[in-house]
């Protein structure tokens, strides 16, 4: 993937630079430059030029972990010089020495990716420290328990990261030191214990590793780089960026910089923050901190935060009351971030003895609820046009606005009948209902049983992400609304609890209790992200405000902001979006929802799914078991009046649209029954012996159904099918046109390979209508299309558009077609494929752009090529997928099509194609 320099970026890279400072009020970077500097450094050398307290350092660009990766492992060779400058200019601004015991120059060494990552790659504290730095920092600092407790911390990050010892043996040592201090708080440690503990640890470097804990601070330093870069390919790594479309060729940069102390003492914190609600959007400062604390401390659970804002709901003393000072400018300071980013911010500060000092800000995780909010009252407030607000909302999030919450009365009914547990931090909008799993891979086993699954853990980590991946929600019992947990679930747009104390998790036993309450693995238990509890048992869900407004009716707009705030939004988008968004639905309701939802019109109605209706099923299987062309003309005689009526149903409420039927598609086999007992009872109903069914299913058994007998294949062997669903449709448009409705079909031949099969279908197509018109006394106008899902029809697109009024690239058939991939078996080998990196994708839900894409490309300039008002749309699950619509815009197709609830979300990412965005989503 190319970089595409800014002109400051261009300058440093024309020079061969690798290593970018920033420091002392000046910086030789800036925000656009993130894929050079990542979003973290970048972000550190826009601070340092906005005036903003950011201790100084510098970053080794993206370019060196590319290098790195293509180089077996090895730096360019200007590298040293270039980080012995870096560290040198360190030494001078803050007048301390690398590995000098009198004034040692601490360092933290952090990784930062062009797309944030989150707690996914690893970083590391007080590096600098040795045998001798550890007494002369306790000396300069007047306090060896703070500078123990550093060498420990540091110890500890540098082992499991560097060095590869598990920290789960230096957290038991811990462990047992608070044991011996009968406390829980590592605060409570005193110098001695930390020394002690210190000794401790580096006994375990010595017995696991066979040397001593590094003393040399320059190999201390070029240890931590290296396995930054290296943590770039870890496996936790590698599955967020499958999971979030990262390219592994972005590679992170590293930043170098110098430490400041949140646990020097009672007037030092380090904490977190949100320049709004990363839940709801509202416009408050929410934000969490933890007193004499370094780091991750806060993240991980070890402690539970306290408030920033002495308004918040949480309990504990905030940081406004116990430094109000500090306190002050950090609120001066995420102003200004955010009114300079425009976007809301996730902020990291650090206190030092009252002086407040910025780590890191970027652009905050959201909810769908939160990025739709902020998005519109970012228009009223003035930052943002609303084309930006536009562009600012990830259409996939519509989803959770669209998605069900829990029944208020069977939630009423719960709290009386005391299944209320507890109430925690509601992190994650949402209603999950599931079986609690106490493990990942507990969660994972259970999903992949297919039970509805939450997640419970005291706190999740990195190594938890597949678990949470697999669950419908997550409830964890430490950790505040910027833990691990609760980022990540926005992140993915799960339901998640976090910080649900009064819940006790046994691990060993798995099972959780409270009270005189025990669930144990597999009980139901349901979580409300919205309001934060906890239920045992199950809860009935029902539909999200935006649905009782707009469909069920349930509710007045004036009721609900976020459907206030979605309409807007939506109107905006559709101002300026060209591809039209069509739905595919098979019922009246389905259509009736989509049509609330913003359809266009119907892509794609399929008609097999009306066959399988109970009170037609028997029908279609006499059809089937039909000997003749007569007794299959009878059979189909008495589906007929069952099919107008779907059609006329579909018609009514897409009354002016467009909708497009597909005839019949699957193989015939898939209509029969199988098992010996249902076999015997149509053979019954039908008058049949038993044997006579066996033999037909047996005969209409296929190899390769999928390649075999189906679509205009069986158009061709029993035209007498097709002519009965033709007249279906004609009449009841005839009907509807009649009844005053303004009706549009399209009938469209599935699966054409060749131009003959196509014209032969449309001849009969226009003769059935030419009959129907006749009987009815008037005519609709119709058109008569094809879908384009086989290669062979692509390449054919120009002879196939003299005689097709219309193109519907089927994608799911085509990429399997092209690909030569079984849709229905892929299952067995493409996670393996995205594993190893084969594929960035699976092709049936993302488009392949670089080849199923360029059929679908042809295709539609060699069908205009001979028809040039030929209609093209796309069916499929690539209709309702935000990347795959971006390039159907780019291609000029006219319209997309996909399932009722996705209507939004294509219609957002039709909008954000016509903008020219959508492409690097994480930006
Ligand atoms: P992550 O990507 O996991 O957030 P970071 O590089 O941001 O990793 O660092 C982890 C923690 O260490 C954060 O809380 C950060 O604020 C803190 N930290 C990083 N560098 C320093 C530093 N130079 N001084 C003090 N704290 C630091
Ligand atoms: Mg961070
Ligand atoms: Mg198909």
């Amino acid at each position: 993937m190319a970089i595409i320099a800014s002109p400051l970026q261009a300058h440093h890279l024309a020079k061969g630079k690798y290593v970018f400072f920033f420091g002392g009020g000046a910086a030789d970077g800036e925000a656009s430059m993130r894929n050079l500097l990542g979003g973290k450094g970048a972000n550190l050398h826009e601070m340092t030029r906005l005036g903003v307290p950011v201790p100084p350092g510098f970053t080794i660009s993206t370019e060196v972990c590319t290098h790195f990766y293509t180089n077996a492992h090895a730096y360019p060779a200007e590298l040293k010089t270039e980080v012995d400058a870096g560290i040198a200019r360190l030494e001078e601004l803050l007048d301390r020495r690398f590995g000098d015991p009198a004034s040692p120059l601490l360092v933290s060494v952090r990784s930062g990716a062009r797309a944030s990552m989150p707690g996914m790659m690893d970083t590391i504290l007080n590096l600098g420290l040795n045998g001798a730095t550890v007494a002369g920092l306790a000396k300069l600092s007047g306090d060896p328990r703070f500078a123990f407790d550093c060498y420990r911390r540091f110890i500890q990050m540098y082992s499991d990261v560097v060095l590869e010892i598990p920290k789960k043996e230096f957290e038991a040592k811990l462990d047992e030191a608070k044991e011996r201090r009968a406390t829980k708080l590592d605060t409570a440690l005193t110098s001695e214990d930390l020394e002690a503990l210190v000794s401790e640890y580096e006994e375990i470097v010595v017995k696991r590793s066979g040397h001593p804990f590094p003393q040399e601070v320059e190999g201390q330093l070029w240890g931590a780089v290296g396995a930054v870069f290296k943590s770039w390919m870890n496996e936790r790594a590698k599955y967020y960026r499958k999971m979030n479309r990262i390219p592994e060729e972005w590679g992170t940069a590293v930043n170098v910089q110098s430490m400041v102390f949140g646990n020097m003492g009672d007037d030092c914190a380090t904490g977190v923050a949100f320049t709004r609600d990363p839940s709801s959007g509202s416009r408050v400062f929410y934000g969490e901190f933890l007193q004499n604390a370094q780091g991750e401390d806060v993240v991980a659970g070890i402690r539970t935060p306290l408030p920033i804002s002495r308004l918040s709901a949480s309990p504990g003393r905030s940081l406004e009351e116990t430094m109000p000072a500090a306190y002050g400018e950090l609120v001066e300071t995420y102003k200004k971030l955010e009114a300079h980013y425009r976007d809301m911010q996730d902020l990291e500060f650090t206190i030092q003895n009252q002086k407040l000092y910025l780590l890191q800000t970027r652009s905050g995780k959201r909810t769908g609820f939160a990025a739709v909010k902020i998005a519109v009252d970012m228009v009223t407030e003035g930052t943002l046009t609303p084309r930006e607000a536009v562009e600012r909302v990830q259409p996939e999030q519509l989803i959770q606005i669209l998605a069900p919450i829990f029944e208020p009365a069977a939630k009423d009914q719960a709290v009386k009948d005391e299944r209320l547990l507890s109430k925690g931090l509601p992190a994650g909008p949402g209603a999950a209902c599931g079986r609690a799993a106490f493990s990942a891979q507990e969660a994972v086993k259970m999903a992949e049983k297919g039970d509805p699954v939450v997640l419970v853990r005291a706190e999740t980590s990195p190594e938890d992400i597949a678990g949470m991946s697999a669950s419908l929600g997550v409830l964890t019992t430490r950790g505040g609304m910027t833990s691990h947990a609760a980022v990540v679930a926005r992140g993915m747009g799960k339901c998640c609890v976090v910080g649900a104390g009064e819940l006790t998790i046994d691990e060993k036993r798995c099972e959780m209790r409270i009270r005189n309450v025990k669930i144990s693995e597999g009980e139901w238990i349901a979580v409300d992200g919205t309001t934060g509890e906890v239920f045992v048992g199950q809860l009935p869900t029902e539909a999200s405000e935006v649905v009782r407004v707009l469909i069920d009716k349930t509710m007045s707009p004036e009721e609900s902001e976020i459907f206030r705030d979605f309409t807007k939004l939506m109107q905006w988008a559709d101002e300026v979006r060209r591809l039209r968004v069509r739905t595919n639905a098979d019922t009246p309701r389905d259509s009736h929802v989509a049509r609330a939802f913003g359809a266009e019109g119907i892509g794609l109605c399929r008609t097999e799914h009306m066959f399988f209706e109970e009170s037609r099923i028997l029908a279609v299987r006499e059809m089937i078991l039909a000997n003749s062309p007569q007794e299959r003309r009878d059979a189909l005689a008495k589906i007929l009046p069952m099919q107008k009526a779907d059609f006329a149903g579909i018609f009514r409420e897409m009354a002016g649209l467009p909708v497009t039927i597909r005839l019949l598609d699957p193989p015939l086999h898939e209509f029969l029954p199988h098992e010996e007992a249902a076999v015997n009872s149509v053979a019954r109903a039908l008058d049949l012996e038993g044997r006579v069914v066996r033999e037909r299913v047996a005969a209409l058994q296929e190899f390769n159904p999928m390649l075999g007998h189906r679509g205009c294949r069986l158009g061709v062997t029993h035209p007498e099918i097709y002519e009965m669903q033709v007249r279906a449709i004609l009449e009841a448009a005839c009907e509807e046109a009649e009844a005053g409705s303004a009706v549009i079909p399209e009938i469209m031949i599935p699966l054409v390979g060749t131009t003959k099969e196509f014209t032969m279908l449309k001849s009969m197509t226009d003769r059935v209508a030419a009959e129907v018109f006749a009987e009815k006394g008037r005519r609709v106008d119709y058109k008569v299309g094809t879908m384009i899902e086989i290669p062979r029809a692509a390449l054919l697109a120009d002879r196939i558009a003299v005689d097709a009024e219309f193109f519907s690239f089927g994608t799911n058939d085509l990429t399997q077609m092209t690909f030569g991939y079984s849709r229905d078996d892929s299952g067995t080998f493409l996670p393996a494929y995205v594993e190893q990196g084969i594929l960035p994708r699976d092709p049936f839900a993302s488009l392949d752009v670089d080849g199923v894409g360029q059929l679908v490309k042809m295709g539609c300039e060699r069908g205009r090529s001979t028809r040039s008002d030929l209609k093209l749309g796309v069916c499929g699950e690539h209709g309702g997928d935000p990347s795959s619509i971006l390039f159907f815009h780019s291609i000029g197709l006219d319209y997309v099509s996909c399932s009722p609830y996705r209507v939004p979300v294509a219609r957002l990412a039709a909008a954000q194609a016509a903008l020219g965005g959508g492409g690097d989503k994480t930006a």
